[in-house]
């Protein structure tokens, strides 16, 4: 099992936004590489998690559920207290600080410093695949599958490129948030959800230690 580095003996707690989406797949890559993982879509579990992964799907769709299961403040706090996240495609689009061709009221949660065009390799390429070079543990080229996959189209000063296509990211760090406009929980390569628990939960679990901020700032009830 992955464990919380540091001399904790906890097992890492992966979330994954279980709204839409490719949850399953998700849930299952994390247990593979030793994680617990479970499905969040309430606040309560929200809270119970280490970290969030963020599914692709569909980014407007999701952006709506978030409202209409009440996790947007909720998430807004986790993510503001430093929750890592691991998010791919329509997750990745949510994270970011400016979303294009996008619908005018979809949620841009603005973790990652990133200019994300949705859809933006344009219809004909709806999906495709290729093999990227990524600074992995483990040697061998990464077979990346794209489906209506968004564009970054600007990373800021903080963000850290570990893979591009023409010349745009498709995989950034930013802190302990591990973002992919392709899908690596689709074939069966368990590499990047290895990374992110060796190293973004590793840091972000650390700071578990300060109080959880849900003790520090007003629920939803009372906050209301
Ligand atoms: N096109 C989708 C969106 O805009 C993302 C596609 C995906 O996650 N595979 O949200």
């Amino acid at each position: 099992m992955a464990r919380v580095s540091g001399g904790s003996e906890a097992i890492v707690r992966i979330g994954v936004l279980a709204l839409q989406g490719d949850v399953r797949e998700h849930l299952a890559a994390f247990r593979r590489a030793g994680a617990e993982a479970l499905p969040v879509r309430t606040a309560e579990e929200l809270r119970s998690v280490d970290a969030l992964a963020l599914p692709g799907g569909e980014s407007t769709t999701m952006s709506r559920l978030i409202r209409v299961f009440g996790l947007e403040a909720p998430l807004r706090r986790r993510l503001a207290a430093g929750m890592p996240t691991f998010s791919t495609c329509a997750g990745t689009i949510l994270l970011s600080r400016e979303i294009l061709d996008g619908t005018p009221d979809q949620l841009a949660l603005g973790v990652l410093d990133l200019r994300t065009r949705r859809n933006g390799y344009g219809r004909q390429l709806e999906s495709f695949e290729l093999d990227l070079e990524l600074p992995l543990a483990e040697a061998g080229a990464f077979r990346a599958v794209f489906i209506r996959a968004p564009v970054i189209e600007g990373c800021g000063p903080g963000v850290e490129v570990l893979a591009s296509h023409q010349g745009r990211a498709v995989a950034v760090r930013q802190g302990a948030h591990l973002s992919f406009t392709f899908h690596p929980e689709m074939t069966g390569d368990l590499r990047l959800h290895r990374l992110f628990l060796a190293t973004a939960v590793g840091e972000g679990a650390g700071r578990r230690s300060l109080p959880p901020t849900e003790t520090l700032l007003p629920t939803e009830d009372s906050a209301a």
